[in-house]
């Protein structure tokens, strides 16, 4: 008897990206949660819905808004949230609310639909088989530093949301965090009339005078070079200066350079045999067997 919580996504911009889909739920349900009255108001008028009942789930009121939520699918009625724009619950109202409907044993579902990041990380260009979203940097402080650290170092594509009164800045401390040569792409109002996508690189990008929404993806870091040979032999030799035997100076080199122990070892015997001899006449090494 109990109802389901349906998550339905809404146009970024494009009111055509509408489903047909999200139509049927949100004229089926008896209750539709929304960030603004107002605004799903004109989305459902334009759409020929008329909502059972609208109520404001937004980040102040999601939490107070769960009890009449769990009564209304406690008592078999169905309930949608919908966001201002695009995915619930994606750097927007839904998570708290999807949490505490399962916790409650209710079913949730969703009417999938546009979400900026999906959509500026697909036209970007940039690798889409790992990538991480990390919605709103932190505006500041040692959590905006952590983070945008946190990025510098992230291997896998990163997708940030950026205001216009704040791209300016975030592109300009990516820059400092990550480089100039790192690759990235700036996608603004995206599926509405004024829709630019501006690839670059950190160090010269240009998205001209801020207007509307961003999506920023960012390239990957680069997988560090393995360490060469010399490198390691520089290591083995300090390791030797300071009294290590050839078993300890190859196990600490290859954890600190994170290169396999046994050619750390190779290396080492190599440094420990004299010209004239084979690393096979190297009686004290046979006795502490290689790693
Ligand atoms: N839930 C939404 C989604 O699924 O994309 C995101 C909501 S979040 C509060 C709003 C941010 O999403 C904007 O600041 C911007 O970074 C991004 N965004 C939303 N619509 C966009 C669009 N049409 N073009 C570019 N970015 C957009």
């Amino acid at each position: 008897m109990s109802g389901t919580l349906h998550l339905v996504a809404t146009p970024i911009g494009n009111l055509g990206d509408l489903s047909p889909r999200a139509i049927e739920v949100l004229a089926a349900v008896d209750l539709v949660c929304c960030e603004d009255t107002r605004r799903t108001g004109r989305l459902l008028q334009h759409a020929g819905v008329r909502a059972a009942r609208l109520a404001v789930c937004n980040d102040h009121t999601e939490v107070s808004r769960i009890p009449e939520v769990l009564d209304t699918l406690a008592q078999g009625g169905d309930v949608a949230v919908v966001s201002d724009a695009g995915t619930p619950g994606v750097s927007d109202p839904g998570e708290r609310l999807v949490r505490a409907v399962l916790d409650a044993g209710h079913e949730v579902s969703a009417v999938p639909g546009p979400a900026a990041a999906v959509m500026a990380l697909v036209i970007s260009g940039l690798p889409t088989s790992r990538y991480v979203f990390e919605g709103f940097v932190p505006r500041s402080g040692g959590e905006r530093s952590t983070r945008l650290s946190e990025i510098a170092a992230e291997r896998r594509t990163v997708v940030l949301y950026e205001a216009p009164h704040r791209i300016a800045r975030t592109l300009r401390d990516l820059l400092e965090t990550c480089g100039p040569d790192r690759r990235v792409v700036v996608a603004r109002e995206l599926t509405k009339l004024h829709e630019e996508v501006v690839h670059g690189t950190l160090g010269t990008i240009d998205v001209g005078e801020p207007r509307g929404e961003y999506v920023v993806v960012l390239d990957g870091a680069a997988a560090p070079a393995a360490p060469d040979d010399q490198q390691i032999r520089t290591l083995l030799r300090l390791e030797f200066d300071r009294g290590a035997s050839t078993r300890d100076a190859a196990a600490s080199v290859a954890r600190h350079l994170g290169v396999p122990k046994r050619e750390a070892y190779a290396l080492a015997i190599g440094l420990q045999t004299p010209d004239d001899q084979t690393p096979d006449d190297q009686t004290p090494d046979r006795e502490e067997p290689a790693p």
